[in-house]
């Protein structure tokens, strides 16, 4: 039976940085499922379809091809045949991603490519609802958050480096939406499962953060 790590949390609370480091200290995949949601996203966008429209998004569904392969370890996502690993990283393309994740045609189409990937290998795999509905037994189920200054001051460091112009208090505005609109949704709602261990990294090191997953992978194993 495969080895499976589930982190739930918010955006911007370092899920995927902290990922990719335990994935590569202890030999797992690391599946990054926002990056699936983003695809679709940026397929609905280029079709100019609005984010409200339930009935065109659920038409168009079966058009949408997302696949997950990996390079040198790190994940590709392709979207009809097309590499958009990059094209996916814009902020458009998240707040589309998370207007459009709420449709069950949207999440139903991802959970079985989600639950495929985990019963084949040993992964860590990031979201909103892989600890409460796609992956219910993991061995390890992780919350991680930090408060919404902490996740605003990160993401306008990481604009500042790539030379974006940014206002702080928007990208506060934009994650506590995000926040609300994930905690809201009626279908897998991003919450703490049950039996994840509750990690608040806004006083910790991305060291520490790493250090306190693994050794609760060593103690799983
Ligand atoms: O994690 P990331 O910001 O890339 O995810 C983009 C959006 O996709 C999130 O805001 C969330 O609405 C949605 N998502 C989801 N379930 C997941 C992963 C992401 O609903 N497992």
């Amino acid at each position: 039976m495969s080895f499976n790590v589930a982190i739930d949390g918010p955006a911007g609370a370092g899920k995927s940085t902290i990922a990719k480091l335990v994935a590569k200290e202890m030999g797992y995949i690391y599946v990054d499922t926002g990056a699936m949601y983003r695809a679709i996203a940026l397929y609905l966008l280029r079709r100019e379809v609005s984010a409200d429209d339930e009935s065109a998004i659920a038409s168009l569904i079966n058009d949408i091809s997302v696949e997950i392969k990996y390079q040198e370890g790190a994940q590709q996502v392709w979207l009809n045949g097309e590499n958009v690993t990059t094209k996916i990283r814009q902020e458009a393309v998240g707040n589309m991603a998370s207007a459009t994740s709420v449709y069950s045609c949207v999440r139903s189409k991802l959970l079985s490519l989600q639950q495929d990937l985990a019963a084949k290998t040993d992964v860590i795999m990031d979201g909103r609802d892989i600890g409460t509905c796609v992956l219910p037994n993991a061995q390890v189920k992780i919350y991680l958050t930090a408060s919404v200054k902490t996740r605003a001051q990160r993401r306008y460091n990481e604009l500042q480096e790539k030379h974006v112009t940014c206002d702080i208090n928007d990208i506060m505005k934009d994650i506590e939406e995000r926040d609300y609109r994930d905690m809201h949704r009626e279908i897998s709602p991003l919450k703490q499962a049950e039996d994840a261990i509750l990690v608040d990294s806004s006083n910790m090191t991305i060291e520490e953060v790493v250090n306190c997953i693994v050794s609760h992978c060593k103690e799983r194993m």
